[in-house]
């Protein structure tokens, strides 16, 4: 490899020429994955070499994931038009590293009511969101069926608004309040409306680092507690890792080896999600505890590893653009990553730890940003088993003819014609 290369040149290289300057243990380990096109073949330790891989060892890994990536899930890059909707920012946990919440007498506090949540769900629909995405902080006096009551009043409002709500460190709360068993509780939310579950709160999910973490936050057993129960009570479910603070790649292995395990015995995740510590604000931070969030190898590396360890059982590897600014994310996508996430409309909690990638992101800068890599830009439902290609009238998908290439029926061209489960239509932007 040459002298003064670059890490973001990798999207310049083939397999071949990365493989060729790599390490032969590490190049074995991706010829294999690439080979079986799963990551489950891996011995331990070439988990952990592969997240403790740099130099040319590191493009190797991110070339096999961008490599994977299209054998598996094609050249789509899916987002979903989405409102984010932190409802009250109060909240007694107390976590080390987040600058979103508020004690209850403090200034800025806020907390909307069931009327202001439906209002905004409404909105949200009218301007073409298909999702809500309601978390919010952790008051000491919520009603104790006050998470249902957010889901009837969205529902009520807007019933086909798909609901993708509360975090697991959420759902015990609402356990606690409300005193009804895990599952029960899962249930009447499922039956009230709860569609999906973000697998937030998952940080590092490793007892040793959450002490530091955040001392009141939800074990890892509960947390898996939690996602297995609400996979088996039909709600699938998010993953979510948190990188860039004190933990190691180590931890990142052990946490997508989890993820792995988990999601063949339930199935119920729908993608995973790396997300970068934004560190200005914290507490974390500034008590020494944390290095200054991810550098861009690591950014780059997650996604890799992720597409890698997971092939073969968890197909979506998503960036979270609000933590990354609009070329690194991009880089994300060339190195394992097919999904943009939501649109958000309105993002508080990163925006309070320092983040300044925005609180929103149109569709039509989506589609750009997806064009401008050479990639498929499509819409999606939360669950990806819909996909509305979307192009604007004077673009040409990356490689075709403008004037031959507005037909997309041709099932050879559909990047998701190995998953028979997802119907995709083509539609004008
Ligand atoms: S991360 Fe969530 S639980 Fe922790 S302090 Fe912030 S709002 Fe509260």
């Amino acid at each position: 490899m040459a002298e003064k290369f670059k890490l973001e040149q990798f999207t310049q290289l083939s397999w071949e020429g990365a493989a060729g300057a790599a390490s032969p243990a590490i190049r074995s380990a991706l010829e294999l994955v690439l080979e079986k096109q799963g990551g489950g073949c891996l011995a331990d330790e070439e988990r952990h070499a592969l997240a403790n891989s740099t130099g040319a060892d590191l493009v190797a890994l991110l070339v096999a994931a961008d490599t994977l990536r299209r054998d598996l899930v094609g050249n789509i890059v899916t987002y979903v038009v989405n409102r984010n909707m932190n409802f009250t920012n109060i909240c007694f946990v107390g976590c080390k590293f987040c600058a979103f919440c508020r004690g209850p007498r403090e200034h800025d506090t806020y907390f909307h009511s069931l009327d202001d949540m439906a209002r905004k769900a409404k909105e949200a629909w009218d301007l073409g969101a298909t999702e809500v995405c309601i978390q919010g902080g952790l008051p000491r006096d919520l009603p104790p069926y006050y998470y249902r009551d957010i889901l009837r009043a969205v529902k009520a409002a807007v019933p086909q608004m798909h609901i993708h709500a509360f975090s697991p460190m959420e759902i015990i709360y609402g356990v606690e309040l409300t005193g009804m068993p895990l599952r029960d509780y899962l249930s009447m939310l499922r039956d009230n409306g709860l569609d999906t579950l973000p697998g937030t709160a998952a940080e590092v999910l490793d007892d040793d680092v959450r002490r530091v973490l955040s001392r009141n936050k939800l074990s890892v057993a509960e947390w898996q507690d939690v996602i297995r129960t609400a996979h088996q009570c039909g709600i699938p479910s998010t993953c979510t890792l948190m990188y860039g603070h004190m933990e190691t790649p180590d931890h990142w292995v052990r946490q997508l080896s989890l993820f792995r395990q988990i999601q063949s015995e339930t199935g119920g995740f729908t993608e995973f999600v790396p997300l970068g510590f934004v560190h200005q604000n914290t507490l974390l931070f500034q008590q020494g505890l944390a290095r200054t969030g991810p550098t861009m190898e690591e950014h780059l590396k997650i996604h890799a590893l992720a597409r890698i360890l997971l092939a073969g059982s968890i197909r979506n590897v998503q960036v979270s653009w609000v933590k990354l600014n609009r070329g690194l994310s991009q880089l994300c996508l060339q190195a394992g990553a097919n999904d943009y996430g939501g649109t958000l409309m309105e993002e508080n909690i990163s925006r309070e730890a320092g983040a300044e990638a925005g609180e929103y992101t149109s569709p039509e800068d989506f589609q750009s940003l997806i064009l401008e890599i050479g990639r498929i830009p499509a819409e999606r439902n939360t669950k990806y088993s819909r996909l509305k290609i979307k192009l604007p009238e004077e673009k040409s998908l990356p490689g075709e003819e403008a004037d031959s290439s507005r037909v997309l029926a041709a099932p050879a061209r559909l990047e998701t014609a190995r998953n028979d489960k997802v119907e995709v239509v083509e539609e004008s932007a």
